[in-house]
């Protein structure tokens, strides 16, 4: 890695956010790192600023998306219906023994194109009967993780197209990195984002005041969504506190207030405003109509299979499990780049997931058994998946118990 693609006092900033904020580790704490091979370099650092500030060890677990694409073009075809027991027993006993998780994001979007769709969905299947009591613990807050994102040369050249050179691939995703997560080499990242955090969470208790009976949403790109909440649903965004009491950031960047729809509370139709990225593979030009909470059709003009895969792979995925706002005026909106991550685009545009509602989204949720979590309205479900539908014309009105409307967004930003 060449150093004139960023200066040092960036990448130390960044890396210090995302060990310190991020996973927040602490003295004595075990930490995974997971990360693609390429980004070898990116890795060793953040190893060694986790044991700066108190890690007592820290582990690797490699990947590499031409290796994932070479299983599964070769591999012999029943391995497809299982999860290797290690990798499970890995994260299981790094979970149950308290460590931490970092994942550093740099996949190729389109790493796994052209490969047998039924072989992605078997072995997403598989993984997530195989992973439920790790991605339980991840999404009640039983451990502390984060996702952070470094550029590879393959997501570079996707995301900047037209760039001259690899490198300078590279260097523009560098930089635009850095303005989204709030780094640029003065060393104030930590205290801007104790500003941005303020912010977010003021307008979290805002909407927690409200307590919306439904919401609105309404664009000119198709979206005419009525959607009911839970009685007892709580807004989230900005900081996380996991159960043993300690604050995190899972995603890094973060721009989203979000909560869980009623899961059969869900009636109209939301159209994709950016084309998403689902197990390697692209989807664009979708529509998704609901009724009563469930999916009844969709369409997309480029990889309807996909969002059939997407759908249908994993039980109650045809629901609803998270409704994010987003402002159109965000550091990652205004600079107007498709970066094809999830991470970064979820972070630029109102969302919603399919899949499993995040446990915390009602009152006491984090100690329900998966039976009152359902009961209390929201969904449970083995998979999560984001797609976006924010525009610049976004309109969203709550409905208070007493049926006083409150504009939320107006042309795509709070008016709270
Ligand atoms: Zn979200
Ligand atoms: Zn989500």
């Amino acid at each position: 890695m060449s150093k004139t693609l960023f200066s040092e006092a960036y990448l130390d900033e960044y890396l210090e956010l995302v060990i310190r904020h991020g996973v927040n580790i602490q003295k004595g704490q075990e930490l995974l790192i997971s990360c693609p091979v390429d980004c070898a370099p990116i890795a060793r650092k953040a190893m060694a600023v986790a044991f700066k500030f108190g890690a007592k060890n820290v582990h690797m677990r490699w990947g590499d998306d031409i290796c994932g694409r070479i299983r599964f073009l070769e591999a012999d075809d029943s391995i497809f219906d299982t999860f290797p027991e290690w990798d499970k027993l890995m994260m299981e006993s790094l979970a149950d023994g308290g460590a931490a998780f970092l994942r550093i994001e740099a996949s190729d979007p389109e790493a796994m194109k052209g490969v047998d769709p039924t072989r992605l969905s078997r072995f997403t299947k598989a993984s997530s009967v195989a992973m439920k009591p790790y991605f339980e613990k991840i999404i009640t807050g039983g451990v502390r993780w984060s996702i952070a994102a470094v550029p590879s040369e393959a997501w570079a050249k996707k995301v900047f197209p037209n760039a001259a050179s690899a490198e300078d691939a590279m260097k523009s995703l560098w930089e635009s990195i850095f303005t989204a997560v709030r780094v640029n080499g003065d060393g104030k990242a930590v205290e801007k984002w104790q500003a941005h955090k303020d912010a977010l969470n003021r307008r979290r208790n805002l909407l927690n005041e409200y307590k919306f009976e439904s919401i609105q949403l309404k664009n000119s790109a198709g979206t005419d969504l009525n959607m009911k909440l839970p009685k007892n649903h709580v807004w989230k965004g900005g900081v996380d506190i996991a159960k043993d009491g300690i604050e995190f950031l899972p995603n890094l960047p973060t721009e989203e207030v979000f909560s869980a729809p009623q899961l059969d509370g869900v009636d109209g139709t939301v159209v994709g405003t950016m084309p998403n990225v689902f197990r390697g593979n692209l989807i664009d030009g979708y529509s998704i109509t609901f009724k009563d909470g469930k999916v009844v059709s969709f369409d997309a003009k480029v990889g309807k299979e996909h969002l059939e895969g997407m759908i249908k792979d994993i039980k109650n995925m045809d629901m609803l499990g998270e409704i994010a706002l987003v402002e159109h005026d965000s550091p990652i909106s205004n600079m107007n780049i498709l970066f094809y991550n999830t991470l970064y685009d979820e972070n630029a545009s109102c969302h919603l997931a399919l899949g499993s509602a995040y446990p915390d989204c009602v009152e006491g949720g984090g100690t329900m058994s998966e039976e009152e979590r359902v009961a209390a309205g929201i969904n449970v479900c083995d998979g999560h998946h984001d797609f976006m539908f924010g525009s610049a014309d976004m309109k969203i009105v709550g409905t208070t118990a007493s049926g006083e409307k409150i504009t939320v967004f107006e042309n795509g930003n709070y008016v709270i």
